[in-house]
């Protein structure tokens, strides 16, 4: 079940929505400002997030901005007033995915939270491989292919890819990784998991400055968005 954050102080709209989304199969999470929002679409896996612009505590742009600076590219979908103009031009520079002008057809916003669903990578199968960006990734043979070509990683770093891969969407603390990718009686620096994520993504990030499947998420760890 896809999960989507609905970040909205209109207790009417939220309502909905809400209900709407869950009976499209959508689990829908709600929170009534920007802050509240900020902190839910940083730390918890969600699919998408409809971010409403006028908000208490802290605006949309301000959220979309902040959890793009966090690294965190959840598909975001802005609820912008109607006329505003402006309001989609800085959505969009922010790194918006798409906005929907308010007041919306029902139609028209299930129509593009599907299109941006359907965009990101189905759920892997474990036994057989995955495949992200230009990259395909398969577990029997514990390779990895770039546009069909070999990527040399050592077993360290296939290991490590495997692990992000399956806990997709997750935020993985580096004690999570080291203990589950290392084992528990690995040395226990964490600084190690920052080495091999800083590898990893020499090999599969298209720009090694702007990382697009492995996130940091500051304070805490990392996460796969592939
Ligand atoms: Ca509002």
């Amino acid at each position: 079940m896809k999960r989507l954050l609905l970040v909205e102080d209109e207790p009417g709209l939220v309502l909905t929505l809400t209900d709407r989304l869950a009976r499209e199969g959508y689990a829908v999470e709600s929170s009534a400002d920007g802050e509240s929002g900020l902190e839910r679409a940083a730390k918890e896996p969600f699919d998408l997030v409809l971010l409403d612009v006028m908000l208490p505590r802290l605006n949309g742009f301000d959220v979309l901005r902040d959890l793009r600076r966090r690294g965190i590219e959840t598909p975001v979908i802005m609820l912008t007033a109607r006329g505003q103009v402006t309001d989609k031009v800085v959505g969009l520079k922010l790194g918006a995915d798409d906005y929907v002008t308010k007041p919306f057809e029902m139609m028209e916003l299930l129509a593009r939270i599907e299109a941006k669903l359907r965009r990101a990578p189905a759920t892997p199968h474990p036994a057989e491989g995955y495949q992200f960006g230009d990259m395909r990734v398969d577990f029997r043979r514990a390779d990895v292919m770039k546009n069909g070509e070999p990527v040399e990683v050592s077993a360290r770093e296939f290991q490590l890819l495997k692990y992000f891969i399956e806990h997709r969407g997750a935020t993985l603390t580096r004690e999570e990784l080291l203990n589950e990718v290392w084992g528990y009686n690995a040395m226990p620096s964490t600084r190690t998991v920052d080495v091999h994520v800083a590898w990893l993504r020499q090999k599969i990030e298209p720009n090694v400055r702007h990382p697009q499947f492995i996130l940091t998420v500051h304070g805490l760890g990392y996460k796969f968005a592939g």
